[in-house]
């Protein structure tokens, strides 16, 4: 064959089928990599089940990417990472009291539209209902891991006080608890007195 006929044939080849693709429609969800360097911060993923609701990762978000969310009907509170804000600094991985946060290694992001599901890394979790006021305030599994904590470091002088006082509040929202604080005799600053100089 000529080879001006060849190099003709090559040049129709080229434009007889796409040169590009559509992306994201187009890429091939199995795709391997085969060099995703080693400490790359991918798309943050968060285990729902250490995630108890804090609010520490939406507070170092640099990219406002992660909001609070509360519905004071369903007493539900949503900690969201909208993924367009998202600028992979890790911070709320930093800051997260659980490590229920990581940076994982996805980094292609795109969808086809704003609204896609995968575009968001969502978290609901039970938030508790004041007894006496009716507003919703922390998330039960926060209030739980407070506890916790507090159980574990608090001087042993007082620990019978505060536990024996908590019972008395636990079921009221923060401001409930300090308008009952003389009526419960749950006022903190007695703990103060308790634990000495
Ligand atoms: S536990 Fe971690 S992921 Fe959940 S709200 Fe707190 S900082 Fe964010
Ligand atoms: S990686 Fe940075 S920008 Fe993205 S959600 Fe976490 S704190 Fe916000």
């Amino acid at each position: 064959m000529p080879a001006r006929i060849k190099i003709l044939e090559e040049v129709l080849a080229h434009y007889s089928s796409p040169m590009t693709l559509n992306y994201p429609s187009s890429v091939d969800p199995n795709k391997k990599y085969s060099a995703i360097p080693e400490g790359l911060r991918g798309v943050p993923e968060r285990d729902e089940e250490k995630c108890i609701g804090c609010e520490a990762c939406a507070r170092v978000c640099t990219g406002m990417a992660t909001k609070i969310f509360d519905n004071e009907s369903e007493a539900k509170r949503l900690v969201q990472i909208f993924l367009f804000r998202c600028t992979f600094c890790q911070h709320c991985v930093d800051e997260c009291p659980t490590e229920a946060l990581k940076m994982s290694k996805k980094f292609e992001v795109a969808t086809g539209s704003r609204d896609d599901p995968a575009n968001y890394v969502d978290t609901t979790l039970d938030l508790l209902r004041c007894a006496n006021c009716g507003h919703t305030f922390y998330p039960k599994k926060y209030v739980d891991k407070a506890n916790e904590l507090l159980l574990q470091k608090i001087n042993p002088l007082v620990k019978d006080v505060v536990v024996a006082d908590f019972k008395k509040v636990q079921d009221y929202c923060p401001s409930c608890r300090r308008a009952f604080a003389y009526k419960y005799d749950t006022h903190t600053k007695k703990h103060v007195w308790l634990e000495g100089p």
